[in-house]
């Protein structure tokens, strides 16, 4: 038996990427891998969060410096919260952020890893099976072929089968959103550097509209997923998004607007609880660890991070040569002590305003004042 690489990190998204990024002068034999080819779509809102580019400053200042300055990107300065349709608050951000096109952003990513470091990069390659072999990890792609490593990183997003196949975990537990993008050109009234918010009392979510590059914009909504509702499908939630456009709120917004690419949908893993995010020989960074921020979804920056972390972790694994699930319980303490507190306060506001649908009212009330917006933005450290 042979090993072929020490590193295997399977996804090359912004987690996978980061990690690969991170470990790029560190000497190992690593195979960065995914199942499509790049430049590949991934369904999200395209609105990158400002931690993303200090976590890429981290590892490499030149390299932040080229992200932030990627000709793809719209510069975004302000949030807008709509309330039935009416525009109740504008909220200017201080820290620096944009919007992207995830195929263009991921991408970047990819392509940085491509040139500035020496991963083997294998695209077209979808994993099938994962097992552990006590010495080592094997993993077997459709196309029958196999390879051997001695450790393994799952940045293989929501439906990870890194996940499935080395965790043992109830899969009861895990908890999601169906949500939905898609690209307009054409929506009346979008002001340049800001993201929309839109809140009904009908909705549990929130519906948006993130101004893109060219006239475009990515527009969508997510839906708790229920197992006791039929509600959770993306053809359910689809329809409500048919619904809100044509709604006498918008129709005059969308009069003129198409839509490019139709509607595509996906699933959201949102954080619920600490859970373990690692064992014997294995970790997981980004959606496949459930590292979605409950209130707001976005999960970029956290897979960044995640991806960073774990490139530490790695790096304590080949020269202590100790990739045992007791050692590796060292990367969730770093993300928790990193994450924690923001996740899980987040979830719990999310929790009351979905229990309590008429607490919306009130905070729709209060958060009319423009004063008392900037004292819990504050407050909270959003
Ligand atoms: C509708 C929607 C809107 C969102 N909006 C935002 C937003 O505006 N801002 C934000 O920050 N976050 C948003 N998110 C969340 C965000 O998209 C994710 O948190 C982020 O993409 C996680 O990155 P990742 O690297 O962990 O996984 P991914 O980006 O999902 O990358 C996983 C990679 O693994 C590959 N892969 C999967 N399975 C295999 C396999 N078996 N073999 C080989 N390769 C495999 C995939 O091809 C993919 O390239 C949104 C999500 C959705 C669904």
């Amino acid at each position: 038996m042979t090993i072929d690489y020490d590193l295997a990190i399977v996804g090359a998204g912004p987690a996978g990427c980061a990690c690969a990024l991170a470990l790029s002068d560190k000497g190992l034999k690593i195979a960065l891998i995914d199942k499509d080819v790049f430049p590949r779509d991934k369904i999200c809102g395209d609105a990158i969060p400002g931690p993303s580019f200090k976590s890429i400053d981290n590892i490499n200042k030149n390299w932040g410096s080229r992200l932030r300055e990627f000709s793809e990107k719209v510069n975004i300065s302000s949030s807008a919260v709509y309330f039935g349709g009416i525009k109740k608050i504008t909220h200017n951000w201080l820290s620096f952020s944009y919007n992207c096109k995830r195929i263009d952003f991921d991408n970047f990513l990819f392509e940085l890893v491509k040139s500035e470091t020496n991963t083997t990069i294998l695209e077209k390659k979808k994993v099938k099976k994962i097992s552990d072999e006590l010495t080592h990890i094997n993993c077997v792609f459709h196309d029958t072929s196999s390879i051997n490593v001695k450790m393994i990183v799952g940045c293989d997003g929501a439906n990870s089968i890194v996940k499935r196949d080395l965790y043992t975990y109830d899969a009861n537990e895990s908890y999601s959103f169906a949500a939905i993008r898609a690209y307009y050109k054409g929506i009346e009234g979008i002001k340049e550097g800001e993201n929309e918010f839109h809140f009904f009392k009908e909705l549990d979510s929130y519906f948006w509209i993130f101004p893109l590059k060219n006239g475009f914009a990515n527009i969508g909504l997510g839906v708790e997923k229920n197992k006791k509702k039929k509600n959770d499908s993306t053809t359910n939630v689809r329809k409500i998004l048919e619904e809100i456009i044509n709604s006498p709120y918008y129709i005059d917004r969308f009069k003129n607007a198409i839509c490019i690419g139709g509607i595509k949908g996906f699933r959201l893993p949102i954080w619920t609880k600490t859970k373990p995010v690692s064992g014997n020989r294995f970790l997981l960074c980004g959606d496949a660890a459930s590292l979605i921020d409950p209130l707001f979804g976005h999960g970029i920056d956290k897979a960044i991070w995640s991806g960073r972390i774990a490139a530490n972790q790695i790096i304590n694994c080949f020269k202590q040569n100790n990739f045992s699930s007791a050692f590796m319980r060292q990367y969730d303490e770093l993300l928790n002590s990193k994450f924690k507190h923001e996740l899980s306060r987040n979830r719990c506001l999310m929790k009351i305003g979905l229990r309590f649908p008429f607490l919306k009212k009130i905070v729709f009330w209060l958060f009319h004042d423009g004063k008392f917006t900037k004292w819990i933005i504050k407050k909270m450290k959003f």
